[in-house]
């Protein structure tokens, strides 16, 4: 993916001495970079929602109808707070080293306190809270660019239907076939007519 300066500017920390509040900085080859307070930022606005979705209680919790577009099945059911909290632990094991994953848990999941994770990973505190700092900009960096579902922005990881169903349909296409949607150009639903299509494309293709 490629980072702008719009998205960067609003998550950029003004205080920043790296990019004075930008959000982008100058790389190698005359190329920009995004700042690691970018990625921190991003970093804790996923961490909040994961917190939101483990606090909630069970009975609130809610399914909800997801568009499958480009897949054999048009729609399938989920559960958003629970996939949310999965993606996330499954994303940071990944994503981190054993010992940074040792700390991101300790810290960060079972909510060990600064006191606690400098004894149980015998550092002191400045070396502790730069630990922190590396695995917030490794896993900001990660969950912005995660594909085809980022967990951030989490709006969009909450109400979008993905950024890559369109293509992938008109991959699926190899006949020029009009797409099988049911909204029309201006967004209205239409009946779904069956004389349009005699065979499922997707099988063909
Ligand atoms: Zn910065």
């Amino acid at each position: 993916m490629e980072w702008t300066r719009s998205e960067t500017l609003a998550l950029a920390q003004q205080s920043c001495t790296f990019c004075f509040g930008l959000g982008l900085r100058p790389g190698r080859a005359g190329t920009s970079t995004p700042c690691n307070c970018v990625f921190r930022a991003i970093f804790r606005a996923c961490y909040e929602k994961f917190r939101l979705c483990v606090a909630k209680e069970k009975h609130v919790s809610r399914v909800s109808l997801e568009a499958n577009l480009g897949q054999t099945r048009r729609s399938v059911w989920g559960l958003k707070n629970e996939e949310y909290t999965a993606d996330f632990c499954l994303v940071s094991q990944r994503a981190l080293s054993l010992r940074e994953h040792r700390i991101f848990r300790f810290h960060y999941l079972l909510g060990a306190d600064s006191v606690i994770c400098c004894q149980k990973f015998g550092m002191d505190r400045g070396s502790f809270f730069h630990e922190l700092y590396r695995i917030e900009q490794k896993l900001g960096r990660k969950f912005r660019e995660l594909e085809p579902h980022a967990l951030f922005p989490v709006d969009e990881y909450f109400n979008g239907t993905g950024r890559y169903e369109k293509s992938a349909i008109a991959v699926l296409s190899p006949y020029g076939v009009e797409d099988q949607s049911d909204e029309d150009e201006d967004g209205n639903v239409r009946p779904r007519s069956k004389k349009l299509l005699k065979f499922p494309i997707k099988k063909v293709a």
